[in-house]
This record gives C-alpha cells, sequence and structure tokens, in this order.
C-alpha cells in the first residue's frame, strides 16, 4: 500500500485526483499506476485502470488471474468490472469513497479486503 500511497502523491503533483494504485503478481510489483484523467484527457485514467492496462500489457494477458490490487481509494463501479473482467484475485483499498458510484453497496459494512470471485 506504501507504494500505492507513493503514485497517488504523484499524481496529486500531477494536479490529478490523488490516486495510486499497484498490482503484485507472485508476491512482486508487476505494474504501478496512478490517476491520468486530465492529463491524458481520458475518463476512463483511473489508477486502477491505467495498472490493468499496463499490467494486461506486460503480460500479454488481460487475465491477470493470481494477481493482488492495492489502491489507495475504494474503486469506482468501471474499476471494480474492470478488475472482475480481469480475474484479478483481491482487491486492498486504503480509504472508503462515500460518493456515488463506488463499487460498495451502502447498506454494507464489507471489509476494505475483497475476494474477487469471477465466472470462468
Ligand atoms: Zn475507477
Amino acid at each position: 500500500m506504501e507504494k500505492a500511497l507513493a503514485q497517488a502523491k504523484a499524481a496529486g503533483r500531477n494536479q490529478e485526483v490523488p490516486v495510486g494504485a499497484v498490482l503484485v503478481r507472485d508476491g512482486r510489483i508487476w505494474a504501478r499506476g496512478r490517476n491520468a484523467m486530465i492529463g491524458r484527457n481520458d475518463p476512463t485514467a483511473h489508477a486502477e485502470m491505467v495498472v490493468l492496462r499496463r499490467a494486461g500489457r506486460k503480460g500479454g494477458n488481460y487475465r491477470l488471474g493470481g494477481c493482488d490490487l492495492y489502491v489507495t481509494l475504494e474503486p469506482c463501479l468501471m474499476c471494480y468490472s474492470a478488475m472482475v473482467q480481469a480475474r484479478i484475485r483481491r482487491l486492498v483499498y486504503a480509504a472508503d469513497d462515500p460518493r456515488p458510484g463506488s463499487f460498495r453497496p451502502a447498506s454494507t459494512t464489507w471489509s476494505r479486503t475483497y475476494t474477487i470471485t469471477a465466472s470462468r
């Protein structure tokens, strides 16, 4: 999570909303990403999407089964859906996002670590 926070700080220095993400594969950092919507003129360039794209390109496969994603802020629905498509094994995030659009139903009190189960 420290590495994800470093990415968030870098995003903030770039005048982006400070969110960072790191993808871990086999116990090692496989890809890093941070918010880049403003700089890229891309509404989908959330930290999680950036890191998923990088990891997919690096591994030559959009499926990232067995990988864990660490992100500094609770993901939005778009990012959560992308994690399911990528077969991310586990999501860990640091801070809840109380704004509408986060993936966690408001009525639940889930922990901040999720095991993502995708259909095969
Ligand atoms: Zn998102």
